[in-house]
């Protein structure tokens, strides 16, 4: 493997709900490289998106340590690690998520509205996104104008439009036909294969999983050997 981007160890998790404590991750180790198209398998409950969240920096460990690019993620402060998620991490998730009053140029601009860029930059970088997901001809289009699959698309383009170093998906094709899946995780792929991107995706489906680079599983917490 390259040099790890992610770099977790003893990673737990245990949520507290009341007098119940359920132990969402138990002892978690994996390194993630750069480059790497990572599918995070495993039954519902196993705890997949808890691990995503952490790596993430949307939600926190109870113990170990989670080390993207050397900062311990869990350990900084809300605001620093609201900076940190800005600058680093692109979301992609299940039910796309745009904002349904915004276009489709306005939906993967939004990201950029947090940082220094001025209109025409910010202009730039949100059309080359929307044409690396081949939507270049969608922009003035409005959510409900799009398929599912184009949805998505406008989501990763909005989830990459900032340069994050990792794209996070939490089962991006779950709601997707087989056609439009397959171009999701194509693009998905291709951001791993020729930019670099460090790609990690929750799956439960194992043809969703076969455009990874490498599969992991968990189990009850744990990721088996
Ligand atoms: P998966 O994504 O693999 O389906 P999750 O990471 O969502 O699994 O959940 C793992 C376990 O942690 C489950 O038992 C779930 O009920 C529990 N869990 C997840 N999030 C919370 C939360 N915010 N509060 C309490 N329990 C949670
Ligand atoms: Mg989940």
């Amino acid at each position: 493997m390259t040099e790890p981007v992610v770099s977790i160890r003893n990673l737990s998790k245990v949520y507290q709900q009341g007098d119940i404590q359920v132990t969402a991750l138990n002892g978690v180790s994996l390194d993630i490289g750069a480059g790497e198209f990572l599918a995070l398998m495993g039954p519902s409950g196993s705890g997949k998106s808890t691990l995503l969240h952490i790596i993430a920096g949307v939600d926190r460990p109870t113990d170990g340590q989670c080390l993207v690019q050397g900062v311990d993620v869990g350990q900084l402060d809300e605001s620093a690690l609201a900076d940190w998620r800005n600058q680093n991490v692109g979301f992609v998730f299940q039910s796309f998520n745009l904002i349904p009053v915004l276009t489709a140029f306005e939906n993967v601009e939004l990201p950029l509205l947090l940082t220094q860029l001025g209109g025409r930059e910010r202009k730039r970088l949100a059309t080359t996104a929307l044409e690396l997901v081949g939507l270049g001809d969608r922009s003035h289009h409005l959510p409900r104008q799009l398929s599912g699959g184009q949805e998505q698309r406008v989501a990763i383009a909005r989830a990459l439009v900032t340069d994050p170093r990792l794209i996070v998906a939490d089962e991006p094709t779950g709601n997707l036909d087989a056609h439009s899946a397959q171009e999701v995780l194509g693009i998905l792929q291709a951001l791993s294969r020729t930019a670099g991107k460090t790609v990690i995706m929750v799956t439960h489906d194992p043809k969703a999983a076969a455009f990874g680079s490498r599969s992991v599983h968990l189990e009850k917490g744990e990721l088996l050997p």
